[in-house]
């Protein structure tokens, strides 16, 4: 087992360049690991804080410089093409690995393997033909392109069966899938590691509340019932046990009106609904990715205090100045130099001994 630990000094090859790299890189600096993030970009924000080499990830010569420049390799985004993971697998670890990604980036691929692993889902049909419209019965429901959405991005709700063409047809009349819609009480999400050696450790379970299909605020404690708690952690690590991941799953879920846990979509990176573990809890989910890749024991998972993150998207983060000004909030922000509609910039984490505030 220790000739597998990656120890510190040695160097975390990070493909993508977004906030979540940026937040891995600064949790494995703090552990003594440096990290060499691959993007295409010329200027991203995880490369504002590490090394970096900019490349396409379909250029094979330059994923194998990367490679021979790093120890062990993890992707932040799980949109990173199949064959970049291929490429860099040839040469490196690359963990968790290709199946996650696989799964991760085709909605009905997931939907099936969540299934299989014994996970429980709305009722869903594929959408890729005439003859499937005329077939749907997954309805009232949310007709969502198979692949590259993200964000609330590429999904149409769909009240009835005449509904459902144009809404296939606005959609590009692309692969989709239709889920029946779930009349659900609340969303929550685990976030679980799986070590080298197979062990497992579930963040305490988050409360989110999304709007407009993009994660505004995630609350830990949620304040469900234990019993509710106990099956979505035990989803969590049903699900990354059925992945043999090495590394981090979020598994995001609804809870119905009726008390069931029902698996949404999994991502296999660390979480905006993770971020409060930063500050609140004993490791935070980007160290516990460096511990699970690096072969280091998983760390502890307690909830230091209650605790709120919002996030700060678009304009939201020219109020930075509000956030320092506050004891309880500890703001985080991610470098972007342009505000956009929509995008994430950074979030804050309220952490109280007592209760949070409210928003
Ligand atoms: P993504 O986060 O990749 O955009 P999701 O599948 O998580 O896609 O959908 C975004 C949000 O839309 C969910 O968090 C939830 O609020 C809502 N949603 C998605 N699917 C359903 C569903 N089948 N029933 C009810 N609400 C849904
Ligand atoms: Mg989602």
């Amino acid at each position: 087992m220790t000739d597998r630990i990656i120890p510190p000094g040695s160097t975390i090859g990070i493909l993508g360049g977004g906030q979540l790299g940026r937040m891995t890189a600064m949790a494995a600096a703090r552990l003594g690991y440096r990290s060499l993030v691959y993007s295409p970009e010329t200027d991203s924000v995880a490369g504002q804080v590490a090394a970096h080499v900019q490349g396409d990830y379909d250029d094979t010569a330059a994923l194998a410089r990367f490679a021979g420049q790093v120890d062990v390799i993890t992707y932040e985004f799980e949109n990173v093409p199949e064959t970049t993971v291929a490429a860099c697998e040839q040469h490196k670890p690359v963990r968790p690995g290709v199946r996650p990604i696989h799964l991760a980036q085709h909605r009905l691929r997931e939907k099936a393997f969540f299934r299989k692993a014994g996970l429980g889902t709305a009722d869903y049909q594929p959408i890729g033909s005439e003859a499937d419209l005329a077939h749907a019965t997954a309805l009232p429901g949310i007709l969502k392109t198979t692949t590259e959405g993200y964000d609330g991005k590429g999904q149409l709700r769909v009240a009835t069966k005449s509904a459902l063409a144009p809404a296939w047809q606005q959609l590009g009349r692309r692969e989709c899938i239709l889920e029946s819609l779930v009349d659900f009480e609340c969303e929550i999400s685990a976030i679980v590691a799986r070590s080298l050696g197979g062990e497992t450790r579930c963040f305490p379970i988050g409360l989110n509340d999304h709007r407009d299909g993009i994660l505004r605020t995630t609350t830990v404690p949620s304040g469900l019932p234990a019993a509710t708690l106990g099956e979505a952690e035990r989803l969590g690590v049903q699900l990354a046990s059925s992945l043999e991941l090495v590394g981090l799953v979020a598994l995001e879920m609804f809870v119905t009106r009726d008390g069931r846990v029902l698996a949404n979509e999994m991502a296999p990176r660390p979480h905006n609904s993770g971020h409060w573990t930063i500050d609140a809890c004993a490791t935070s989910q980007f160290e516990q990715l460096v511990r699970a890749i690096c072969g280091l024991p998983l760390g502890a998972v307690d909830l230091l205090a209650p605790s709120r993150m919002e996030n700060l998207i678009g304009e939201e983060a020219k109020d930075w100045g509000r956030y320092v000004a506050d004891p309880t909030a500890r703001l985080h922000l991610y470098g972007k130099a342009r505000a956009r509609p929509g995008r994430k910039m950074g979030h804050v984490t309220y952490v109280s001994a007592g209760s949070v505030p409210k928003a």
